[in-house]
């Protein structure tokens, strides 16, 4: 089937051939890196030879992965030679058999050819309501990375395992912050701020953490009265904790926390970058007496990728054309959007716009390019001409999906994601807190009703 890692394999094959961008003239693809040629499995090979985990090829191929990234082993030789066919042969055969005692969890920005089997195919907040509530599947097979996978875990029932089909799917942002470091930041927050509630009863400091982030920090949150939020409920979650405290230490995702917090009228100067590896986070003491939203200094490499002048070439190139981005991109580029919001309330936009509409979309490709197949009476193109997927969502690839399910026939669970519940106790308290702060719209409204983009711009 027609994929981007089909794509982006025709195009690194071809080097030096720029390959036309379908229906959008003068508009060329190119891939961020040909290492998206190989299989996955090269990369973990390299990384256990090596004994240092990696991210991988993608957008997030420069970022340093921790020493305690999980590594994943070698895949038998058979998924590793299998032709596309066959494994889809394999997967659909297993799946059947083991029917209702599976269920498969595949996230947006997942390959078009692992996402076709999914059962459900959502953004982080859905598959984790997902989770919760296919109670009669003994194996939940998520097909997103790992932060994921221990989410489900701590929300699906004991009796339910949870498995991570290459256990090299993490997120290059998450582990921007770990458990050390937050807890060294919130003993430098107590020390200036006390611990003692204001005369409205609000304590000083309320811990937010982003869904993408280890099952430890979202331990850390439950533990010290904080939450969990997603990009769908992100405004939700900043409005419960000001009602509860008197500012919020926001982590990892600097973006989503400036972006969410501007649009409800926090000024930029009370909201100061946590650098962990500095005294104070690199701030005086006259800057955290004013703050307000205190943001860890972490961001997705995916989505700093999109830039202003993008948007502004988009225009030029599109004139009507509606700029929908994600709030994990840097905040000129929201600004610059005409929208912000979640992958959900992307999907909801597109969904809901007349026929004929141009969307210009800051989120991962994969999702965008899955857009424009799934909506043909629209012109939808990524934001970035380059084709720069995720590098951690890259490394599931129907090869482990088969693996796992195939280990489920057999009776063996293969790569099951555990969270130990002493974590998992404190981390569901902000989790349940998170699933019952329901989404907003978006991050960033459309400020006028868009308009069509023009005829000619679709030739
Ligand atoms: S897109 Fe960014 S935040 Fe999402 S999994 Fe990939 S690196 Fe992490």
């Amino acid at each position: 089937m027609s994929s981007v890692n089909t794509t982006i394999q025709l195009i690194t094959r071809e080097q030096a051939e720029a390959v036309r961008v379908p229906g959008q003239p003068g508009r060329t693809q190119e891939s961020c890196d040909d290492d998206l040629a190989k299989g996955p499995w090269e990369f973990d090979l390299a990384e256990a030879l090596a004994g240092t985990p990696g991210y991988g090829p993608g957008a997030s191929n420069e970022d340093t992965a921790p020493p305690a990234t999980p590594v994943q082993g070698q895949l038998p030789q058979e998924y590793k030679d299998a032709s596309d066919d066959e494994l889809e042969a394999r997967i659909l055969s297993a799946k059947a058999k083991l029917g209702d005692r599976v269920v498969i969890l595949g996230h947006f920005y997942q390959r078009d050819e692992v996402v076709q089997f999914a059962d459900f195919v959502g953004d982080s907040f859905q598959l984790a309501n997902a989770a919760k509530t296919r109670t009669e599947a003994e194996a939940i097979v998520f097909c997103g990375v790992h932060f994921m996978a221990e989410t489900a875990d701590m929300l699906s029932g004991s009796h339910q395992s949870v498995i991570l089909p290459n256990l090299a799917a993490g997120c290059s942002m998450a582990d921007m912050a770990d458990l050390p470091s937050v807890e060294a930041c919130w003993a430098e927050l107590e020390a200036l701020y006390g611990t003692e509630p204001d005369a409205d009863g609000r304590v000083p400091v309320i811990p937010v953490t982003y869904m993408n982030s280890s099952a430890a920090l979202k331990a850390f949150c439950g533990k010290h009265g904080g939450i969990v939020c997603t990009s769908s409920n992100a405004s939700t979650v900043l409005e419960w904790a000001f009602e509860r405290g008197q500012r919020v230490l926001f982590f990892p995702d600097q973006h989503l926390g400036r972006n969410t917090a501007k649009a409800m009228g926090v000024p930029l100067e009370q909201m100061p970058l946590w650098n962990p590896r500095m005294p104070l986070g690199g701030n005086t003491q006259e800057v955290m007496d004013a703050a307000k939203v205190v943001l860890w200094q972490g961001f997705c490499s995916v989505h700093k990728r999109f830039t202003v002048g993008q948007i502004e070439q988009a225009r030029v190139d599109f004139p009507g054309v509606r700029v929908i981005v994600h709030p994990e991109c840097p905040m000129e580029v929201v600004d610059a959007a005409d929208e912000a919001g979640s992958t959900d309330y992307i999907l909801k936009a597109i969904q809901a716009a007349p026929d004929g509409t141009t969307f210009a979309i800051g989120t991962e490709i994969n999702m965008v390019n899955r857009l424009a197949a799934q909506y043909p009476q629209h012109t939808i193109f990524c934001l970035d001409p380059v084709i720069c997927p995720c590098s951690t969502m890259y490394r599931i690839h129907p090869g482990y999906l088969a693996w796992v399910l195939e280990g489920l026939l057999r009776g063996e669970v293969l790569n099951q994601i555990t969270v130990p519940e002493d974590t998992a106790v404190n981390a569901r308290i902000a989790l349940e807190r998170m699933l019952a702060a329901l989404p907003q719209a978006a991050t960033k409204q459309p400020a006028k009703e868009p308009q069509p983009a023009q005829s000619a711009a679709r030739a």
